[in-house]
């Protein structure tokens, strides 16, 4: 028999990014013995790598920002796809969150007169980033831990332990959830390095895995984040929503191919930095759609200007939302007017002193120096989109986190979630959301353990079921390497289901989808158990596949285009569709796929907006209410 250790916890929380942070602490504050489990080194996950900074309307650059304004502009960078709910929260609360930071420890850039610094950012109405140099995730991670140690540290005074109530489990993978009936009972998974399984039986699951871009070549994602929050969700009853919607950074970068993909920080375009074609033309002005026109600068003089006085100019059209830009690239280099490399070029050494580059883009200039041999304060950067970040993820209450479908006890917070972005992310509204949401999922997973009268069991008989299928690609002889696959996978992904769609393509990606599931049920991993990535990426595969036909389905599905989905034919946004989410949920091994309506914004939040805007985005009949509502 198969040796097993075992753990009983109040609040497992899968992912030790900063939702996942964030949620053990409330957790344990509120009393729970808490673990926290992370695939990656502990310290080491994409809210490590944010370079730009979390947004919150604190006012301190401009004393007009304010909860509301970046409600609208959440809502606007979303295309008034997202839940309006969490968008409300979100606008609300980050302030409160960034200022909790500093209560832990944080140290963000400062303003003259000593207030925390906010830079500007895509899609944002006023300079809105908290950040610390281009190195913001360093310093959230890095006080999320403190604070967890602070946190153990009291207890060991009160319990003799430093892990009395609150545990790391680092370089363990989670592979299955396991139920009692509809509810959570625990984890399953192994430890990366010694390839021994571990189970945790906990009432209340708090899911912070972040997203799902290696299903991607060209990607600034690291290799844990093969979808398997989403996965496991999924496996568990719950549902998925928005995942045709993936963003794809503007500025990743081209050259050379070894490192081709990783984040060129959007902070250059926010300090000044402009997009160029090898025509040496400033191309974003072409590309200002509609309904962003009122927001944008017409000419470089008027762009130039709103630097230095953002009242009386309008921004940049480099800083239009993330989709915009990304597209506007794709279109420049697809018309010949790219660099040699593919991309195009991205321009901050003719616009800023070579000091102040070095001071404002320490990790940029470092990045560029040592990966390409590019001194960005001399010379320009080669860049093209990169598949960055997955708006779509598991449907949650706004207010707890909990999952919507058939499971219990399941929570999830930060990228894993779906609906607060809609269907396109605004740069630095990753890092609040995870603070807010991750706080708000470790408060209510903990009270639903509180409240439970009796504590959900694990089968043995689903234990023997994990460890069968976590073992079985080590036990087959000459099956279909997990390498090759993921090649497979991501080629299928990128050429068919990348940033500009078609009916056809997104056809056969399901075609081909349906092929590699076939081929991941005889993958077979060569070696034994200790540190064996393959057998990991084996065991990985699985969620990647099924994550990735719920985005393509859902493409396939959404006929128009909006935010992070591009359909070539079905070029512009239908406000039918704006009320539709694509709800995906299993039955069986198979993925089904529903239309669901979005819930209705509240009168005092559509009031927020002026008519002439909403006109672009809401059907006649909603018009006609929203009209009702203001008389
Ligand atoms: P992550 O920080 O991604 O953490 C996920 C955790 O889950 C990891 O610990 C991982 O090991 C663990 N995990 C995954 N699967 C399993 C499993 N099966 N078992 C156990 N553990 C598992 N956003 C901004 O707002 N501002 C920025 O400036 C910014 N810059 C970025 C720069 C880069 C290069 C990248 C890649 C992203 C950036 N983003 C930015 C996006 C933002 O960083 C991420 O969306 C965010 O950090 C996600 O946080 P998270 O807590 O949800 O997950």
């Amino acid at each position: 028999t198969t040796r097993i250790e075992r753990h009983h916890y109040d609040v497992v929380v899968i992912g030790a990014g900063g939702a996942g942070l964030r949620a053990a602490i409330e957790a344990r504050l509120a009393g729970k013995r808490t673990a926290i489990i992370s695939k990656s080194l502990f310290g080491k996950a994409h809210t490590v790598m944010a370079e730009g900074g979390a947004a919150a309307a604190m006012g301190n650059v401009n004393s007009r920002d304010n909860w509301q304004v970046h409600f609208r502009d959440t809502m606007r960078g979303g295309k008034f796809l997202n839940n309006f709910r969490m968008a409300e929260l979100h606008a609300k609360e980050s302030p409160q969150r960034i200022w909790e930071l500093e209560t832990y420890g944080a140290l963000f850039d400062r303003t003259k007169d000593g207030k925390i610094s906010q830079r500007n950012f895509g899609g944002h109405e006023y300079p809105r980033l908290a950040h610390v140099g281009d190195r913001t995730g360093l310093e959230l991670i890095r006080t999320l831990q403190q604070k967890i140690v602070s946190l153990q540290q009291e207890d060991k005074k009160t319990h003799g332990d430093y892990e009395a109530r609150i545990r790391v489990f680092a370089e363990t993978t989670i592979t299955e959830l396991l139920l009692d009936g509809d509810k959570v009972a625990g984890a399953f998974g192994y430890y990366r390095e010694s390839g021994e399984f571990v189970l945790f039986e906990a009432p209340a699951v708090v899911l912070a895995t972040g997203g799902v871009g290696r299903s991607y070549k060209v990607t600034s994602n690291s290799w844990e984040y093969t979808g398997d929050g989403h996965a496991l969700a999924l496996r568990a009853g719950a549902t998925l929503i928005n995942m045709e919607f993936l963003q794809f950074h503007p500025t990743g970068m081209v050259w050379p191919p070894s490192v081709k993909g990783i984040l060129v920080t959007e902070s250059v375009r926010g300090d000044g930095g402009v997009l160029k074609n090898s025509e040496g033309k400033r191309f974003m002005f072409n590309y200002v759609p509609d309904v962003f026109r009122k927001q944008y600068a017409e000419t470089e003089e008027e762009a130039d200007r709103w630097y230095t006085d953002p009242d009386n100019n309008r921004r940049p059209p480099e800083l239009l939302p993330r989709d915009e830009v990304a597209r506007a690239i794709n279109a420049e280099v697809k018309a010949g007017r790219g660099t040699p490399a593919g991309g195009v070029y991205l321009d901050i050494a003719s616009r800023l002193p070579a000091e102040e580059v070095r001071r404002r883009l320490p990790s940029m200039y470092h990045q560029f120096k040592e990966l390409a041999d590019v001194d960005i304060t001399a010379e320009p950067m080669e860049v093209g989109p990169t598949c960055h970040y997955v708006m779509g993820g598991v449907e949650v209450d706004p207010d707890s986190g909990a999952a919507h479908g058939h499971v219990q006890g399941l929570f999830a917070a930060g990228e894993v979630s779906g609906g607060m972005h809609g269907s396109n992310r605004l740069g630095g509204n990753s890092l609040s959301d995870l603070l807010v949401f991750g706080k708000r999922a470790g408060e209510h997973a903990s009270a639903y353990a509180e409240g439970l009268t009796a504590r959900p069991k694990v089968a043995a008989a689903d234990v023997e079921a994990a460890v069968d299928r976590a073992l079985a690609p080590l036990e087959r002889d000459g099956g279909e390497n997990p390498y090759t696959l993921q090649q497979d996978l991501q080629a299928v992904m990128g050429d068919l289901v990348g940033i500009i769609r078609r009916k056809g393509e997104l056809e056969e990606s399901l075609v081909k989808l349906a092929d590699l599931r076939d081929r991941v049920t005889r993958v077979a991993a060569a070696g034994g158990r200790r540190y064996n990535p393959g057998w990991h990426l084996a065991l990985d595969l699985r969620n990647m596949l099924v994550v990735s036909e719920c985005t393509a389905r859902a493409a396939l599905e959404r006929e128009e285009s909006r935010g992070g989905h591009t359909r070539e034919d079905f070029p512009t946004m239908a406000p039918q569709w704006r009320t539709v989410n694509l709800v995906c949920s299993l039955d069986g091994d198979k993925v089904r796929l529903e239309h669901k309506p979005l819930p209705k914004i509240r009168a005092e939040l559509i009031q927020l907006f002026d008519r002439a805007e909403l006109a672009k985005y809401l059907t006649d009949e909603e018009l006609a209410d929203f009209d009702a509502l203001t008389g």
